[in-house]
């Protein structure tokens, strides 16, 4: 696609350049796929008599008076006429070459809304252009456009794209025959005999689309030429999942099996299971029998493990880690927060230590806030093998740690580390350094990322074909319900008073303050407030502060003290979102819950009803100044008091939020659909999941064309 630049290309500027870039537009295909939001019709001209107010149209018409008024403000007044009436253009902001190019006696074509007011018709702002050459035969694309980049400027280069691209159709008959006919919902004037129209036809279509279409259909992107558009990138994101889960069928990995020889002690999982005061749930089991049946694979597992909050993951990541101990290789336990790695470090500890310390192995601890000798005995212990299982946050995938001969990484809360985390850890797999294995070359560890935010089934099917899930879909016995209730924040004091009696009784609770995004420091001051006036409240109980500026072993003491139900109430920021699990704290108090996005409320509810007692979660919510909540806000605070099942709360926060949010897109926008939309394309998504798999088989080189074709460079973002 390298050609001779085209003169429009030697005018570009450096802004223009970096516009381009931000938009991710450097070749021609780029060019070409970046279509239209919407059209002007600028293939007519209307008659100014003839105008409705309201209405956008394009006039021709001769000036007949310039002027600068300055009452009631300063502004361009041009008076303009053709055969059937007169019209008035107003511009607010102008420069002197427009003024110019409006001067009396120039007849121009304009276009805009009109307005019927007072003074007669009226225009503001409108587009205005010489009255010269004939009208375009096509209606006039408007596209998306970033700082910096001009309007016609992009539409003059898509143009020059448009026309110098040769496309070459990956979808001929025998690619499409492959899968089942194509899912065009019907009586959209398709081409007699094929669906689909071929591709570099609906991009020229829809580019300058025929004036006589019918608008509606590219508005809602049901005409044909959408469809195809729809389809294409649907399948270029089916195939790019498909080639990424072939080429980890590729790789190596350890077969976790138990070694043959059972001489000696009983398996590591079967100690741990004797030792765990409660029985695993039959869920428990099942999803630990289809890891251990896939870790056993000498192919690197790429699982999730989805369970509701509290249904208890945990212990079914500690039985995976047995597993591959008993083989004899390295696993490694990742945690967003460092309260979490911390609670997983002691949970682990408490249960494996012992065990392991028969064998002369042992649990390392790495974070980020770690005493550099601390780290340094532990990078060594995790270097020579002796220590088995490597717990802590992001800090065990730094480049600086090695493992002898890691076989198993889990990930808790998966959706919680960043993009570029998720990414860095990809790589660290394929690049650990040569001496980490050099007996077992070109192995990758298997994967398990844990998360109590499911994935609906179509978000899984489109951004997840790479991965396979089990789903713990039940909770551990003897759990009571947690009843939520919702109260406007003008009854805070009464709500303080019934608490302070409860943690008199003994109860614990948590009090999470509200979020405020823009401001660490507002956060603060907000929980430091609550906590001294909680303190004052009730003088009874003692109270706790946690948040995550503090240091790292205060934040350890205050969950210890909590833990050891020292302390009657917590009062914390939103780092106790993820994970902590104190069983006997069974009150949850969220202020302004309805600045919390609806995964995150039942997270934080999720932290209570963990012990037999009765839980609570109060759900406190301020008002506007009408005393009213907005109705999303409300919708979504009654969808957490109508139930308790996480995988519900998903669904509704998915169609609340719609699925960018929902996937945390400011990180990984690159990988998220421009034009199909999973709710009304699902046929779509059906028959491209059907055709990639097929068309990676049998048409590899059409198929590598697509992926190039659509996501260039995205793929990085694609694979985290
Ligand atoms: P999550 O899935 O949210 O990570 P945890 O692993 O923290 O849940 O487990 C929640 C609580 O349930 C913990 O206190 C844990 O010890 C307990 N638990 C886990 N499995 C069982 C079980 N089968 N029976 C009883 N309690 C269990
Ligand atoms: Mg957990």
């Amino acid at each position: 696609m390298a050609c001779a630049p085209h003169p429009i290309e030697r005018d570009m500027t450096p802004a223009i350049r970096k516009a381009l870039d931000k938009l991710g537009l450097l070749r021609d295909i780029d060019l070409v796929l970046h279509l239209p939001l919407r059209y002007e019709d600028e293939t007519r001209i209307t008659p100014i008599a003839s105008c409705r107010e309201g209405q956008m149209v394009q006039i021709e018409a001769a000036v007949l008076n310039s002027e600068v008024q300055l009452q009631p403000r300063r502004q361009l007044v041009v008076t303009v006429q053709d055969a059937s009436g007169e019209c008035q253009l107003r511009f607010l902001h102008f420069y002197p070459s427009q003024q110019k190019a409006m001067a009396p006696g120039k007849r121009l074509r304009i276009h805009g809304e009109v307005r019927g007011g007072f003074w007669g018709r009226q225009m503001l702002h409108p587009q205005i252009r010489k009255a010269e050459g004939p009208l375009p035969a096509a209606l006039t694309p408007i596209y998306p456009i970033s700082k910096g980049l001009p309007q016609a400027y992009l539409r003059r280069m898509i143009a020059v794209a448009l026309q110098r691209i040769q496309i070459e159709e990956t979808l001929p008959g025998t690619v499409l025959a492959l899968a089942g006919p194509p899912p065009i919902a019907a009586g959209h004037g398709a081409a007699a005999g094929s669906a689909w129209w071929p591709l570099h036809q609906a991009l020229q279509f829809l580019h300058n689309p025929a004036p006589d279409v019918a608008l509606q259909t590219l508005e809602d992107h049901s005409h044909p030429a959408w469809q195809r558009l729809k389809a294409e990138e649907l399948l270029a994101q089916q195939l790019s999942q498909f080639k990424v889960r072939q080429t980890r069928a590729g790789l190596g990995a350890p077969a976790l099996s138990p070694p043959a020889d059972i001489s000696s002690a009983l398996p590591l999982h079967e100690q741990l299971l004797a030792r765990l005061p409660f029985e695993l749930t039959a869920a428990q089991r099942r999803v630990c029998a289809e890891i251990a049946a896939d870790i056993a694979q000498p192919r690197p597992m790429h699982r999730l493990l989805q369970g509701d909050v509290g249904s208890g993951k945990t212990v079914v990541a500690a039985m995976a880690a047995c597993l591959c101990i008993d083989a004899g290789w390295q696993c490694a336990l990742m945690a967003p927060t460092e309260i979490l790695a911390e609670q997983h470090f002691r949970k682990l500890t408490e249960w494996l230590s012992p065990l392991l310390a028969e064998r002369e192995q042992s649990v390392a601890w790495l974070a980020g806030a770690q005493k550099k000798k601390e780290r340094a005995a532990m990078l060594e212990a995790v270097a020579a093998g002796s220590a088995m299982l490597v717990v802590g946050t992001h800090a065990v995938i730094q480049d600086s740690v090695e493992f002898a001969r890691l076989g198993l990484v889990l990930i808790d809360e998966q959706h919680r580390f960043g993009v570029e985390q998720r990414l860095s850890l990809r790589k660290r797999q394929s690049t650990a350094p040569e001496d980490a294995r050099a007996h077992d070359k070109g192995m990758e560890p298997h994967m398990l990322m844990m998360t109590a935010t499911p994935i609906p089934r179509t978000l899984a099917m489109t951004y997840y074909a790479d991965l396979s899930v089990s789903t713990i879909d039940e909770l551990p016995p003897g759990r009571t319900p947690i009843v939520t209730r919702l109260i406007a924040e003008s009854r805070r004091d009464e709500l303080i008073e019934r608490l302070a009696t409860q943690v008199a009784q003994g109860r614990q609770a948590y009090w999470v303050c509200p979020l405020i995004e823009e401001s660490e420091a507002l956060d603060l001051s907000n929980a430091t407030a609550t906590f001294e006036d909680l303190q004052q409240a009730m003088p009874g109980a003692r109270i706790g502060l946690l948040h995550s500026r503090m240091p790292a072993a205060d934040k350890q003491a205050v969950m210890a003290g909590f833990s050891a139900g020292e302390i009657g109430v917590l009062v914390a920021t939103t780092v106790i979102e993820v994970g902590v699990d104190v069983p006997n704290a069974s009150v949850m108090v969220i202020e302004h819950a309805e600045r919390f996005g609806l995964s995150q409320l039942h997270q934080l509810r999720g932290r209570v009803g963990r012990g037999s007692k009765e839980s609570a979660c109060i759900l406190l919510y301020a008002t506007g100044d009408n005393g009213q909540l907005g109705d999303t806000a409300k919708e979504r605070l009654r969808a957490m008091a109508q139930t308790n099942d996480g995988f519900e709360i998903a669904r509704r926060d998915l169609e609340i939020r719609g699925p960018g949010e929902f996937m945390g897109a400011r990180q990984s926008g690159a990988a998220l659909l421009r034009f199909a939309d999973l709710d009304t394309d699902q046929a779509l998504l059906e028959w491209a999941r059907q055709l990639a798999p097929q068309m990676l088989r049998q048409q590899p080189r059409l198929a590598e064309l697509h992926m190039q074709r659509w996501l260039g460079g995205k793929w990085d973002y694609l694979k985290a």
